[in-house]
């Protein structure tokens, strides 16, 4: 039988109880959204990120910027963002215009605001398994999501097709750490990858991080697999147009032992530690 890990009902529990420990606090944490541009799925990552703020009580500002500011406009303003006492998170949604340096932009941010976990010393954090930075929200929410399935990674073969900077590297960083409930065995495949097929039917856990419509089919899979798909893909067929993951959930799902659905699996998780991380972010300042 196969069980379906529900990201959706995780993430919603998660919320749940920080708002519960929002409510007590006398101030509130508070998240400042930069978008530049009018990338419509950048729009609607951010309307999301917004109404996670605002079911859990967190203070959100949302800065709206022209697609021609410039570089220095941007990173000024992340400046004055660094120094605001009501702002502990600060998120500048990707992809960036061209003339603008993602580089540059993610050193800027206060690496002790820095919610995302992009920061090089939140990556480095991450890689070294020292508890005192940022987990990329992604990644993390992967981590939790096998946590609340009671999955335990010791020993297992865990196979991360995709090496972003954002989702597949800090995974495996973060799955072989030497801690309770890790410990994985990781391999990473990418678009160099020999007989990637290979690799993948010798995975315990396959992790999908392509960003290919319904890449994984059954024959990528050992039965009894556990299937993570963090895909997001928008597809158009009879002029309807819906979410889809990287993973071809019909085609696959009889074959594993646990997977996380398209959409409703991933997705909620990485908006969940958003919110998290601005809330530990909070506490780190009051300490
Ligand atoms: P990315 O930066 O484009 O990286 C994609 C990775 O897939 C690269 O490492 C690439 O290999 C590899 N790849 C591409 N084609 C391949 C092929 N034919 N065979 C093997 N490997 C291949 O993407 P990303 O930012 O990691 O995102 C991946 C997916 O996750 C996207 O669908 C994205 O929308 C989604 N996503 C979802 C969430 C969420 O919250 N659920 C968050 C972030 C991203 P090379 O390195 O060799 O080019």
């Amino acid at each position: 039988m196969t069980e379906l890990i529900d990201g959706k009902q995780i993430a919603s529990e998660i919320r749940l109880s920080l708002k519960s420990k929002i409510e007590k606090l006398t101030s509130k944490p508070g998240l400042a959204f930069i978008l530049i541009g009018n990338d419509p799925a950048s729009h609607a990552y951010v309307k999301m990120k917004k109404k996670g703020c605002l079911e859990t009580g967190i203070h959100s500002e949302s800065f709206f910027l022209d697609q021609n500011i410039t570089e220095q406009e941007l990173l000024d303003l992340i400046q004055k963002l660094n120094k605001d006492p009501k702002i502990h998170g600060i998120l500048v949604q990707q992809p960036l215009p061209n003339h603008i340096s993602s580089k540059k932009v993610i050193e800027t941010i206060n690496a002790k605001k820095d919610v995302d976990g992009f920061h090089p010393i939140n990556v480095g954090k991450a890689l070294l398994g020292e508890e005192d930075g940022f987990f990329p929200c992604t990644p993390f929410g992967i981590l939790r999501l096998l946590k609340a399935a009671n999955i335990d990674l010791t020993g297992k073969h865990v196979v991360i097709i995709g090496r972003s900077n954002i989702v597949g590297k800090p995974l495996g960083a973060m799955l072989i750490q030497k801690k309770p409930f890790l410990n994985a065995t990781v391999t990473y495949v990418h678009s160099k990858t020999k007989d990637l097929h290979m690799h993948c039917k010798m995975a315990d856990v396959l992790v999908a991080a392509i960003g290919i419509a319904h890449f994984v089919k059954k024959s990528f899979l050992k039965p009894g697999a556990i299937v993570i798909d963090v895909g997001i893909n928008r597809v158009t067929s009879e002029e309807k147009s819906r979410i889809v993951g990287d993973v071809d959930f019909d085609d696959v799902h009889d074959m594993c032992s646990y997977i996380t659905p398209v959409p409703g699996g991933v997705g909620p998780m990485t908006i969940a530690m958003l919110l998290e991380n601005t809330y530990k972010s909070f506490l780190m300042t009051c300490d």
